[in-house]
């Protein structure tokens, strides 16, 4: 598409996103937030769905009177970058980074953050997207980390922040917590063994039955929970005797006889022999190995009897609490068993299961194995199983302020609106305490010192800050490993060391309403202004990613006044946008190849055809089903349809002059216009840009396919000057209001037409101009509906016509329809569907019947039309201009004089010849009467 590069050179060359930002100085402020990507691959077509959503909008704002500035941001740290450089250095943990040094580790790290920056300019400027990419602003910039300390050192004071010891879900590659919501990111449906134990009762001959699916933890058991309000039995088999809850008798595998039946109190505080000595001799081993109560026991699956391992599951380390049972690692921070661990010492945890079931029955206490079905979380950057693990870590309280998360969320208008109480408002339900520590390299720095006298701690809360408390260390870069080389003075006159973690990396880019101005070091004016955004968009993944993280520190902030308002949500209004995939559905995969390279898209169809299939084909919200055939289809019905009509225009053209015009045409295309223009305000002032985008599918039908059908003749033989003044006036002002309307929807070819049409004076680019508010005057609803009934009788004429095997082109008697009609439709009816006459007939059963009796004179003319298109055609294939005249041959049949005369007046032929000297001729069969046509040009000097 060599015009849209065109039109992008002279936006540039121009200045005109700039302009259009000027221009506005001092008029409304629309606040907008750029969720930061990553930029460590090549962009797809997902960021081009969200750029184009944010641009459309964006682009209508301004159009509509706001200034609306647009800062890019770039997400920098984080475990994404940190993966990608293990795997491009072949680095397989956590200790091997240590050996090659964190130094030299987070420069590789910072170095590859922009590799990618320019593939992603190039790809969102190339789809129109308008943005300040020059002053872009970067999460891991020293002034983007200050602003993130002074966030958590508000909520620091607020005593949101907690430092404690908690099972969390862990990576043991990347050897990090991870927090809830990115887990959510990662579950699979995997097959695992499952399997059933048997632990003997002390002193008696009865088997305590448990299940688990994660072999590896049982090392670490050191209790089994019951639940006391359960029905239990025990019964008897030739094998022996079992207890196991009473709904859960299925599980057992060979005859038995129930031999007594208790609640599960009778249960607690029984003693059992573990199966595995290793913490036979810890520190609190006395409370080990017996039988505790957990509310969470129930009987949907397993055996109602639950193995607790303290140290891997969070039900197991609140329970470890309230029985005081041992808290000791089996496991260590690579997830790998630890050197007591003797049998499997030093081996990756989840590679030991197979061992340790054959284990279990060597020592004879399997009693039955199962392959089990089920969802188990994955680390949703490097692919690994996940572990529960205990953990210090930092905790932003978020259950603290959970009501405050529900009501704020009220304050938010969401696109699809059932996120609101659907997914995004049952994630609030449940949300938990966050643990926004990690132990990773690339991130920044959590502000946390601790005293190593007398261990008080301290938020450090600004550079200057840190300046005044500093006893050693350097803060040129605020990055590991330097800011660790930095020692505060403690109030007990010891020294303090930070804490060593980063931020979780959701953590900083949910601060950037924040963080992207320095806030509130620098810009205070500004970001209190703008807060909270107008507008964000942004995938459906984001409801407990970025949506989520920006929702929680903004309503902790928010909490009480500090010039950013009370209790306020992050952003007004949000949309969110499904998953593209493939044509068949599935996600778009490089090794898979099942997607058409963005390049190639446009270059075959441009941008404009793009943007407008993904804002008008799927609901927003829901999953896209992308295909090349489906952007060519949009190109072909919409966009290379206005670009036609605009060609018309352009053929036609006499001389631009303005005047109003009364041809009902004319009336209507205008009132159809304006409804147009109406509705679309309306649904894009709620945000519901498919609703607003779609009305415009119906539009370019009516007017290509029938607006300028229907006024063909008016530009090619007008019966007056008035009439071809009129006709152009009206195709001009309508192509030029569309081109405004739909200039934020597909800025290409809006522009372009924009550009050959506006006037001496004008503004000089159509993204510059006010959005159209056409006047009420315009809108005539009775001719709008009369005009759909016409079409309407229209199409089924036609379809009559086809079923019967009549061509248009032969002339009928009559037709006959049911309803009235205005008089002026009558003759564009008439005129369609090629009758001589239009009877209103209230009888009839259809609504329009037509009359296929053909006389002598109707078959003569179908003939003579038949041989003027056979004609026509060859003129064409000839190469003739539209102004050439021909002679014409034409034998066979028997034709009046009056039609022969039709014939040459239609083909601008001078007269007939006789001889064979043509240069095209051709036989043809009308009515089953051969005739011979041919032509040839006339040369004259
Ligand atoms: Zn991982
Ligand atoms: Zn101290």
């Amino acid at each position: 598409m060599k015009y849209e590069e065109q039109i992008l050179k002279f936006w540039k060359d121009n200045n005109i996103f700039e302009e259009s930002i000027q221009m506005r100085e001092g008029a409304p402020y629309f606040s907008f937030y750029d969720g930061p990507p990553f930029a460590t691959g090549k962009p797809h077509y997902g960021h081009i769905l969200i750029t184009t959503i944010k641009d459309a909008v964006l682009r209508y704002k301004t159009m509509k009177g706001f200034q609306v500035p647009r800062r890019v941001g770039w997400d920098c740290h984080g475990l994404p970058v940190e993966n990608l450089i293990e795997k491009e250095l072949n680095i397989k943990n956590k200790k091997e980074i240590e050996e090659l040094g964190v130094d030299k580790f987070n420069e590789y790290c910072k170095k590859s953050v922009f590799a990618c920056v320019e593939d992603f300019e190039k790809t969102l400027e190339r789809v129109g997207r308008w943005a300040d990419y020059s002053n872009a602003y970067s999460t891991m910039d020293k002034e983007y980390t200050e602003s993130v300390w002074w966030v958590l050192k508000k909520l620091w004071d607020k005593n949101l922040v907690k430092k404690d010891y908690r099972v969390s879900p862990y990576c043991p590659r990347c050897a990090t917590t991870l927090s809830n919501f990115e887990v959510n990111q990662g579950y699979k449906e995997v097959r695992d063994r499952s399997i059933y134990v048997k632990l003997k009762l002390k002193n008696r001959d009865e088997f305590l039955l448990i299940w688990t699916t994660t072999p590896w933890t049982l090392p670490q058991n050191v209790a089994v929970a019951i639940n006391k309000e359960e029905d239990y039995v025990c019964v008897k088999s030739i094998n022996g005797k079992y207890i196991l809850a009473k709904k859960r008798l299925e599980i057992l595998n060979e005859d038995y006889e129930i031999e007594k039946e208790f609640k599960g109190e009778k249960l607690l505080k029984l003693r059992y022999e573990p199966v595995f000595g290793y913490l036979k001799n810890v520190e609190k081993a006395e409370n080990a190995f017996q039988v505790v109560h957990g509310d969470f026991v129930g009987t949907e699956d397993g055996t109602g009897l639950v193995h607790v391992a303290t140290m891997y599951g969070e039900d197991d380390h609140n329970i470890g609490k309230k029985y005081d049972l041992p808290f000791i690692h089996t496991v260590d921070e690579s997830g790998n068993f630890l050197d007591f661990v003797e049998d499997y010492k030093g081996r990756y945890v989840f590679d030991t299961n197979k061992d340790i079931i054959n284990d279990l029955k060597n020592k004879e206490v399997l009693y039955k194995e199962e392959l089990v079905e089920h969802t188990y979380p994955f680390c949703w950057r490097c692919d690994s199983p996940l572990m529960y693990y205990a953990k210090e870590s930092y905790y932003l309280m978020v259950t603290k302020f959970k009501e405050e998360l529900i009501e704020n969320n009220k304050k938010i208008h969401w696109v699809p609106s059932h996120i609101k109480e659907g997914r995004f408002g049952k994630w609030l339900q449940g949300a938990r305490d966050w643990d926004f520590a990690r132990n990773r390299f690339w991130g920044a720095p959590i502000p946390i010192w601790k005293c190593e006298e007398c261990e008080s701690m301290v938020c450090v809360g600004s550079i200057e800050e840190l300046e005044k408390l500093k006893i050693a260390g350097d803060i040129e870069d605020l990055h590991k490993p330097y800011i660790d080389n930095v020692y505060l003075k403690c109030e007990c006159g010891g020294k303090m060391k930070r804490t060593p973690e980063v931020f979780d990396c959701w953590f900083e880019s949910g601060s950037m309403p924040y963080a992207e101005w320095h806030y509130p070091f620098e810009n205070k004016e500004l970001v209190e202004k703008t807060f909270p955004a107008d507008f964000i968009a942004e995938g459906l993944d984001q409801t407990r990613g970025w949506f989520y993280t920006l929702h929680v520190i903004a309503t902790a902030l928010t909490l009480e006044d500090i010039n950013l308002g009370k209790n306020n949500p992050a952003f007004k209004n949000v949309i969110v946008n499904g998953l593209v995939l493939d044509k068949t559905g599935r996600k778009l995969s490089k090794r898979l190849k099942n997607y058409p390279e963005v390049s190639d898209i446009f270059e075959k169809y441009g941008a404009d055809a793009l943007r407008y299939f993904l804002l008008s084909s799927t609901n927003i919200g829901e999953d896209y089903r992308f295909s090349e055939d489906r952007v060519k289809e949009v190109w072909r019905k919409i966009i290379l349809s206005l670009e036609n009509c605009f060609t018309f225009y352009n053929t036609y053209k006499k001389n631009g002059k303005e005047t109003k015009s009364n041809n009902i045409l004319d009336r209507w295309i205008l009132s159809r216009l304006t409804t147009l223009n109406k509705e679309m305000v309306q649904y894009l002032d709620n945000y519901e840009l498919t609703r607003a985008i779609r009305l415009f599918n119906d539009f370019i039908d009516d007017f290509s396919n029938w607006y300028i059908r229907r006024s063909r003749r008016r530009f090619q033989k007008p019966e007056s000057n008035l009439e071809l003044e009129e006709a152009e006036a009206t195709l001009k002002f309508v192509l030029k209001e569309i081109s405004k309307i739909m200039a934020p929807f597909i800025p290409f070819i809006t522009e372009k037409i924009y550009h050959e049409l506006k006037d001496d004076g004008e503004l000089n680019s159509v993204h510059l101009c006010d959005f159209p508010e056409l006047k009420d005057d315009l809108i005539d609803i009775k001719l709008e509906d009369e005009m759909k009934e016409a079409r309407e009788i229209v199409n089924l004429a036609l379809n009559e016509r086809m079923e019967k095997g009549i061509k248009v082109r032969q002339p009928l008697a009559f037709a006959k329809i049911k309803k009235e009609i205005d008089k002026r439709l009558i003759d564009i009816i008439k005129d369609e569907i090629n009758v001589k006459e239009i009877l209103i007939d209230n009888n009839i059963s259809e609504e329009v019947l037509l009359n296929f009796e053909l006389t002598d004179e109707l078959k003569e003319e179908g003939m003579a039309r038949e041989i003027i298109r056979n004609i026509q055609q060859m003129r064409k294939d000839l190469g003739y201009s539209k102004n050439d005249r021909i002679l014409v041959k034409c034998e066979g049949g028997s034709l009046s004089k009056d039609i022969k005369n039709l014939i040459l007046e239609e083909v601008l032929a001078k007269e007939y010849i006789f001889d064979d000297d043509l240069e095209a001729k051709k036989e043809l069969k009308v009515y089953n009467i051969p005739f011979l046509i041919g032509i040839k040009k006339v040369y004259e000097n």
